[in-house]
């Protein structure tokens, strides 16, 4: 009982590390002297649900100060060609790293709900694009396919998606659809299906003329949004494309 009532004394990352048993994480080795293991922390011990509100002060009890400080927020932009002409620029929240990619990967792989709030919270260090607002712009959810949904039963960028509208009061836009390897595949060896997989998209309405921002929870090599960039530039090259990620790469190489 006392363990439970210090637990959720502490902010989520400080609690996860304290029941972590990966020993091989790089995480500060000074945690346990970490002011979240003192009675510093009995202001944020009452961790507020998530809210949906656009600018929600209660995001900032969610991590500590010294653990906010611990994860780089906001990486350089990263870019990618997407032909001679255009080139593609990615904003991602922060590293793919320890803890938020052990965050994403229990939401992504095990629907681990408990891990929604740290990344929505790494969601809304991402700041609202410049000139972009709800009359001008639409986020782009990176698609699924519908193979993919059946078989995870939900879809993480969707819901991630969800609160990053909520972050930035921008629309979504859903006019992108994955093409889908049980329909598309057949005949293919599995070298080409493979090949053949790799991030096809297909238009399913016209692109409005607004600001796309495309959203993917991972990017690891890009290689998914800018096919997803292609595939809408090819279809109007005046649509103004950026791309914005959950988390990409990783600070250590
Ligand atoms: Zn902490």
């Amino acid at each position: 009982m006392w363990l439970a009532d210090h637990l959720r004394s502490r902010c989520y990352l400080c609690q996860w590390y304290a029941i972590a048993t990966d020993s091989s994480t790089n995480f500060p080795t000074n945690i346990a002297t970490h002011p979240s293991a003192t009675t510093q922390t009995l202001s944020h011990s009452s961790v507020s649900p998530i809210s949906l509100s656009p600018s929600s002060s209660t995001q900032k009890s969610l991590l500590c100060a010294q653990c906010q400080q611990q994860v780089t927020w906001l990486p350089p932009l990263f870019t990618i060609d997407i032909n001679p002409a255009f080139t593609l620029s990615v904003q991602s929240a922060t590293y793919y790293d320890y803890p938020i990619r052990q965050a994403i990967s229990a939401f992504k792989h095990h629907e681990d709900m408990t891990k929604l709030p740290v990344l929505v919270h790494a969601l809304r260090q991402l700041p609202k694009p410049t000139g972009c607002h709800e009359q001008n712009s639409f986020i782009v959810p990176m698609p699924t396919t519908t193979a993919r949904l059946q078989r995870r039963g939900f879809d993480p960028v969707t819901i991630l998606t969800h609160y990053l509208s909520q972050h930035w009061q921008i629309p979504i836009w859903r006019g992108v659809a994955r093409v889908d390897d049980t329909l598309s595949q057949q005949g293919l060896s599995r070298a080409e299906r493979l090949a053949n997989l790799e991030d096809a998209f297909t238009l399913i309405s016209p692109p409005p003329k607004a600001h796309l921002l495309l959203f993917d929870d991972v990017a690891t090599t890009g290689a998914s949004l800018k096919s997803l960039a292609n595939t809408l530039h090819t279809a109007d090259q005046r649509l103004h494309l950026s791309a914005y990620a959950l988390a990409h790469g990783n600070q250590v190489t």
